[in-house]
């Protein structure tokens, strides 16, 4: 269900949006769901066809395109950034499993690959948010 809300959100943003601009038809939307955010895109990506589905004219035969965007941490203490892939890959396959599970667990898996402090943040790769919306 979760994946609905958020399609719901993304759909009725695009709506306000559209409004705001005057825009007759939404031909595009461009969503970029982060890495370590919980979705599962069939379900996404159904929900939001379901819901794109002739219903307005502004929605009518509106393409969705989804951007995956890949998850970066940053260390509170050194001030590194790193790629949160490069560091998954290390990890044996049950623990970078319940990472993607729960992203706050990352912490107890995770150190900074430079000054090994547990200190960092996730600086990219969560939400998901529209990228952008064409229309005419
Ligand atoms: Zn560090």
């Amino acid at each position: 269900m979760h994946e609905w809300a958020l399609a719901e959100g993304i759909i009725s943003t695009a709506i306000k949006v559209a409004k705001k601009e005057n825009l007759k038809k939404i031909a595009k939307i461009k969503v970029t769901l982060g890495e370590l955010q919980q979705i599962d895109t069939e379900i996404f990506n159904f929900a939001l066809k379901e819901l794109t589905k002739p219903q307005s004219p502004l929605l009518n035969k509106t393409k969705i395109e989804l951007k995956p965007e890949k998850a970066v941490l940053g260390c509170r203490v050194c001030g590194h950034k790193w790629a949160f892939s490069e560091e998954i890959e290390k990890l044996s396959e049950k623990d970078s499993e319940s990472i993607h599970f729960i992203p706050d667990i990352a912490h107890t898996y995770l150190r900074c690959p430079k000054c090994k402090s547990p200190d960092f943040e996730i600086i990219k790769g969560r939400g998901v948010w529209i990228d952008s919306i064409e229309g005419v």
